[in-house]
This record gives structure tokens, sequence and C-alpha cells, in this order.
């Protein structure tokens, strides 16, 4: 009978088979490495209905005895491992589902058993497992207080020798369809489900969908699954157990059918093959005696290369060899990826930290570093470090805009009352607006900070009616005065003009504050990559730093209570020079209306005034209307003055001098000489390292050493 060899083939016609060996060879002594714990290597996966003869096949195939029968049914993922090794033993250890427990964990990890041989392992394995069920959860009979149907973890036998190869299979529970009332619950079948997924979905995994002979091929549902994943069939092999159990004839040939490729067809074929049966007790049970029976019709029929246990294992070393050709890049790959996060998380952890020195090493390195980010963020150095991609940390670009938006709200929004309009002027104090809000900074990021800070966010714009409100000024402390504006009115008008100072100048210093600050915790992040470290480091800075603050904000209310508390004084000459200018637009003003052209010429003719019209129309004002035009006028030009030379004080003293570069400055704290100033009690509070870093690190240490050699072998 001729095989149907267009739609199959066999992984032994391939040349890659003598290619791979050398490949083979290297992923075997990866797994001497043990580093199958960290990056998948090639490895079988028998998958199928539960009872369908998954481990069966896996003991026919490693002559391990594995759990099996109905009762005994797998509740967990076997892995068995062989390693080439001078000793010949097995090991048998747990590994921890990826959800376990830290405590979960520990238990799982500190299990191991070790046996001699097969034989040994074969008559103390069901007290080992007993073992493996309890420390997993299990629920057995003989373990009743088990939580679980089924597991995550994974049993790994591994057994080692001089001459073990390279197979390594794994078998997982059986896909169940209907759950069983008190057994399996719905989240036992997807658990196990997924676990069946994660495993064939790997490109490393060769398939073994197992199908029990004497039952219809259509009906089981791992076909399809192995289809999804493995799209090009390249992986997928049909493995027929229990072909022994088959009486009817046309059943036989059903199954002929399936292995001949006349019946749904798969790339790589099917194989048959006949396991130990529940009633045969010897798991040395003769195999040659057992697959005698391929010698009778029909099964003699078939292509040898496609029945017994021995034409399988050939396939599948052949197909291993392939598969690792093709994962060989991936393997790399991932190895190196996975060299480069380990190394990133040691260097994350930072040097070691035991003693004084190394801890007062390590924190004045930061603290190094922690300047240089201050130096380039004031000198708006950005270039010199990645760091400043994060806007947050462009610390003098902020403070400039917030400066600007401190000196147009002061313009436009800082007095109580507009000011008169006057044509000519600039009219910057005369318009109302809305003032402008400043959005991007979040006030609750920083609840430290909170006692600290301005609460009231809100500016009210200027209001109309000046010019009543100097009048009850005037009427209020009219006195015998002549002629020019007694300083006791101009006082208070300005004092009552300028009551908004103090709430802007908070809510600037405040937003500074903000931003150094911000700039300061988000430095920390950038020069310290040990969170616990950062956070104890933040501690100890931050009363320090809240005394900064506070002298900040309390040198600007210094300077408000002088600018708008005294009696109202300025040097500056810009101050005459407004109300001269005032003066001379105001009488423009004026005669305005009686100016008039001499010649008849077109358009830009000048106006001439009669000298007689002067004095009449400036003559023509009362007293107290003229005295309120004279204070209006005076404090409009003396405000003018000192808001311009408030905003520049509070600038250069508060922010600048208190906040950014004088000598007590919030952004100095953390240096090299704080770090040298504390002493071994404080040092050791901020960077010493708990012994978990200390485990950890080692950990880390040893995976980069396995994995740098890994990439050596490769
Ligand atoms: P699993 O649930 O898929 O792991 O199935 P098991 O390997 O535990 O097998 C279930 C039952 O079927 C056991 O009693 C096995 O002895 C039996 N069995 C498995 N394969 C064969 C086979 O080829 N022939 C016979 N007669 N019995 C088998
Ligand atoms: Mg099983």
């Amino acid at each position: 009978m001729a095989s149907n060899a267009n739609s199959q083939r066999s992984p032994l016609d391939d040349q890659t088979v003598l290619v791979s060996h050398d490949r083979l060879f290297k992923i075997d002594q990866l797994r001497a490495l043990n580093i199958g714990k960290y990056v998948p290597l090639p490895q079988l996966v028998a998958v199928g209905d539960q009872s369908s003869g998954k481990s069966s096949l896996l003991e026919t195939l490693t002559q391990i005895p594995f759990p099996r029968g109905q009762e005994l049914c797998t509740r967990y993922a076997t892995q068995i491992t062989h390693r080439r090794d001078n000793m010949s033993f097995i090991g048998i250890s747990i590994i921890p589902g990826p959800q376990a427990s830290a405590e979960h964990r520990e238990n799982l990890e500190s299990f191991f058993r070790q046996v001699g041989n097969t034989a040994q392992l074969q008559a103390e394995f069901p007290a080992i497992l007993d073992e493996v069920n309890s420390r997993m959860g299990i629920r057995t009979a003989s373990n009743p207080a088990g939580k679980h149907t089924f597991s995550e973890d994974v049993l790994k036998i591994e057994k080692c020798g001089p001459d073990e190869d390279y197979l390594t299979v794994i078998d997982v529970p059986g896909i169940f369809r209907t759950t069983t009332e008190g057994i399996t619950t719905e989240s036992d079948k997807k658990m196990v489900r997924d676990m069946v997924i994660n495993y064939i979905k790997d490109p490393r995994t060769i398939i073994l969908a197992v199908l029990p002979a004497n039952v219809d091929v259509a009906t089981q549902e791992i076909l399809a699954l192995a289809e999804h994943y493995d799209k090009a069939g390249e992986r997928t092999l049909g493995v027929l157990t229990k072909s022994d159990l088959l009486t009817e004839r046309s059943a036989k040939a059903s199954v002929c059918a399936l292995v001949l490729g006349h019946r749904k067809p798969l790339k790589l074929g099917y194989y048959i093959v006949r396991n130990r049966g529940g009633d045969d007790d010897d798991a040395d049970s003769d195999l040659a005696k057992r697959e005698d029976m391929f010698r009778q019709q029909p099964w003699c029929d078939l292509p040898a290369e496609r029945v017994g246990v021995t034409a399988l294992r050939q396939c599948l070393q052949g197909l291993l060899g392939e598969i690792t050709d093709q994962a060989f890049p991936l393997i790399q790959t991932q190895l190196r990826d996975m060299l480069a996060e380990t190394q990133r998380s040691l260097d994350f952890l930072g040097a070691s930290r035991k003693t004084s020195q190394e801890q007062r090493q390590y924190l004045a390195t930061i603290a190094g570093r922690f300047q240089e980010l201050v130096r380039a963020a004031l000198d708006g150095d950005y270039s010199k470090s990645r760091a400043f991609e994060d806007g947050n940390l462009r610390l003098i670009t902020m403070i400039v805009q917030l400066t600007e938006w401190f000196d147009r709200t002061f313009r436009k929004s800082s007095h109580t009352y507009l000011f008169v309009k006057q044509k000519g002027l600039d009219e910057d104090d005369a318009d109302p607006e809305e003032p402008q809000k400043i959005s991007d900074i979040n006030t609750s990021l920083y609840p430290e900070l909170k006692r600290l800070l301005c609460n009231d966010w809100t500016i009210s714009p200027p209001v109309h009616g000046i010019m009543t409100w100097i009048g009850s000024i005037h009427n209020d402390f009219r006195g015998i005065s002549l002629g020019t504006v007694s300083p006791v009115m101009l006082a208070s008008a300005f004092r009552g003009q300028s009551v908004k100072w103090e709430l802007i100048a908070k809510q600037y210093v405040s937003l500074v504050i903000m931003a150094v600050h911000q700039f300061i915790m988000k430095g920390l992040e950038n020069v310290c990559n040990c969170p616990i470290v950062r956070q104890r480091l933040a501690a100890a800075l931050l009363s320090r730093l809240l005394t900064t603050y506070e002298g900040a904000l309390k040198q600007a209310m210094l300077l408000v209570e002088i600018e708008t508390q005294r009696k109202p004084y300025t040097l500056n000459h810009y101050f005459n020079s407004n109300m001269q200018k005032v003066r001379g637009l105001k009488m423009k003003d004026q005669l305005a209306p009686h100016a008039e052209a001499i010649q008849r010429t077109p358009n830009e003719a000048p106006l001439y005034v009669r000298l007689e019209n002067v004095s009449s129309v400036v003559e023509n004002k009362g007293n107290a209307e003229y005295a309120r035009e004279e204070i209006h006028d005076t404090l409009r030009a003396y405000y003018k003055v000192a808001s311009k030379r408030f905003v520049d004080y509070v600038y250069y003293q508060a922010v600048d001098h208190c906040l950014l570069t004088g000598p007590e400055n919030p952004l100095l704290l953390f240096s090299e000489k704080w770090v040298l100033g504390l002493d071994d009690g404080k040092l050791a509070s901020i960077s010493g390292e708990n012994q978990q870093t200390t485990i950890r690190r080692a950990k880390l240490e040893k995976k980069v050493q396995d994995l740098k050699e890994a990439i050596e072998i490769l």
C-alpha cells in the first residue's frame, strides 16, 4: 500500500537533521546552564482530551513513569527534561506558576528530591507526588485540605546522565469540555485551556496532538486548536493511541485512512503507537511485545515510518532539529534582550551598599549627578541630558513663563480700580481684562506643600469708578492744605489701589516653589534609580526644603509690606516725567476744542490756539475737581513706578535669590557637601539596603553571568 506522500512529509527526509545537530548540541548546553528557566527552549508538548493517553505516550517516549490513569488525571503540567551531566540521577523540583505569591513561590522552590534511577523513581513516585500535590495545594484523596483542582505550577523532572539526549517533553492537563460538579469549575476549564494554549502558541513547541484511535477524530477539539496556533502546520503531529482497543474492521480502516492522509490530513501526518494499557502493571512491560500487534493486518500495510514509538521518536528528533534551527535566531535575540534587561535591573539597584563608605559613595554620586542636572536646568542647557525630554525639568524656561505671567497679570490686573483713560498714554491700566489663568500647574501634586502655598487662585479684574472712590478719599482726608496732594491722602489711595498685590505675589511665588519642588522630585527620579532610596532622600530633605520655600514667601510678603504700607516715595525720575506727560496730554485735550487752522490748507495743517483762551480753559475748574484729578494723576504716575519696582524685587529677591541662585537656595540642598555631612546612622537610614535587595542583586548577578555564558555558547 502506497502512502500519500504528497500531502505528508517526514522530517527525516530533510537534510537539515545534520545541519541542526550542532545547534541541538548548543541548545543542550544551554539547558545544562539552566537557561530554560529564563527562555523557553525547543520542547515537545503532549496535548489532547482527558484520558486520550498523553501521559502514557510520554512515558512510552521517555521511559519515565508518568502518573497516569483516569483517577490520576494530570492536574498540572509536568516537564521532563534530559540534561547531560557526569553524574546519573533524576532531580524533581517545582517551577512556580506566573501568579504564585511570594510565600507560595518560596514553599515550592524549597522542594527538591533526587533519586538515582528510573526504578527508584517509580518506587518513590507516589510519595513524591503526594508531597508535590500538597505543596501546590491540590485537592486529592490523600490531601483533602487542598484548595485547587488544577495548578499553574509545573512539576519538573530532570533526568541527568552522560548519555542523555536533547528531548524535553511536557505533559499538560487534558482539555475538558464539561465541568463536573464538586470537582471542576468553569474557571478550571479556562485555566487548563489557557495553559495548553500558552504552550502551543510558542513557535518553539512541537505539538503532539494525542488522539485516541477508538474515538472519532472529528470530535477532538485539539486539532482545531493546534491548527489555530500553528497555522502552517509545521509543528503539529497527530499521535493515535489505544489502537489495540479497536476491534471492528471498519474502525481500523478508518484509522488507517488517517495515517495514510486520506482523511483529515495533517501536514506532518499521523503516527500510530500503543501505550501501556490500564491493566498492564509493569512499566517495562515489554514494548516490543506490545508493538507485535503492528505486524498484523491492517497495520502491517501502513508505511513503517508511521508506526510504533521508535519511528515516532526518530521523527521527533528530526523535527526538534528543524524547530531548533528556526528558533535559534529568536533564542539569540531573547537572550540578548533579557541580558540587557537584567543588566538594567542590576544597574537600577546600584552598587552594593553595605558599609558606610559604600553608602556615602553611592549617595554622593547621586548628589553629584543631581547638581549637574541643576546647573544644566538653570543654564537652559537642555542638550546636556535626556532627562530634559520631560518638560517639567526645563526649570528656567518654566520660571521665565511664570515670571511673564506675573508681570502681565500685574500690569493688567493688580490695581483695584481702572485708571481713567488718557489718550496718548499707554493704557495697560485702563482697559479691563480678565486675568490670565495659569493652568498647567497641578497644585494637588505635592500634598506636602499644601500648608505652605497659596490656596486662592482667583484674581478679580480691576473695576470702574476710580473718580468716585478718589472723591470719597478726598472727602475723608480733607485738611487744610493748599495746592499739592497731601501725602496722607496719597498713601491711603495707594493702599486701596494695591490690595491685590499680596495675593498676586503669593500666587506667583507659590507657582515658582511648585516648579522648583517638582524639578527636585523629578530630578531625583532621574539621578536615583532606587525608589526606596529616593523616597527616603525626599523625606530627609523635605523639612529643609520647606524652610527655604517659606523663606521665599516671607521675602515676598516683606516686599508687599514695604511697598504698600509705607509713605509713597520714589527717586525714580520716571515718576516726574510721567506726571508731566499726563499734564501735557490733558492740556492738549482741553485746548483742542479751541484750536483753529489759520490757513485753509488741506489735511495736516498746523493748529493754533489764541493765547487769551489758554487761561480761561485751564482755570475753569472747581477746587475739589482739580484736587481729585491731581490725586488720580499722581496715583497713576506713582503706581506705575512702584509696581514696576515691586515686580522686579519680587523676582530678584524672593524668586531668584531665595529659590534659584542664592547661597541658601533649595536646589543646592542635595549636594555632595550635604552627603559628606551626614552621620553614619542617618546615612544608613537613607541609602542602606535591606537583605532582600542584597539577595536580589546576587540573583541578578548570577542571571547576568548565565546569560552571558549562554550568548557565548551561541
Ligand atoms: P491522559 O489523561 O491523556 O494523560 O491519559 P493517560 O495517559 O492517563 O491514559 C488514560 C488511560 O488510558 C490509562 O489508563 C492508560 O493506561 C490508557 N491508555 C493510554 N494509552 C493507551 C493505549 O495505547 N492502549 C491502551 N490499551 N490503553 C491506553
Ligand atoms: Mg495525563
